[in-house]
């Protein structure tokens, strides 16, 4: 019964892993466009290093997080947004 043991710790760790659904911020804002100097908004998608955070931790959806790297990677090229920053 080892094995059962095991698994029933493994269990109690990974807590069931029930994938929690975020909602995507500019889905329920229904914004179809993300402007790349609206950088108060997409301050909140990079972490402090300026890395652009994934999707999983931003919750944001496919097609906004698409929208949202580029908004991003505009930004930082017309220096809105850092590159790096620390
Ligand atoms: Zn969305």
């Amino acid at each position: 019964m080892a094995s059962s043991t095991a698994s029933k710790k493994r269990n109690s760790a990974k807590k069931e892993r029930r994938p929690k659904r975020k909602i995507c911020n500019f889905c329920a804002d229904k914004i179809t466009e993300i402007n790349y100097k609206d950088v108060t908004r997409l301050r909140k998608y990079i972490s402090e290093r300026g890395k652009i955070l994934p999707r999983r931790i931003s919750g944001s959806c496919a097609k906004h997080q698409r929208l949202l790297t580029v908004a991003v990677k505009r930004a930082r090229v017309i220096a809105f947004l850092p590159f790096v920053s620390e």
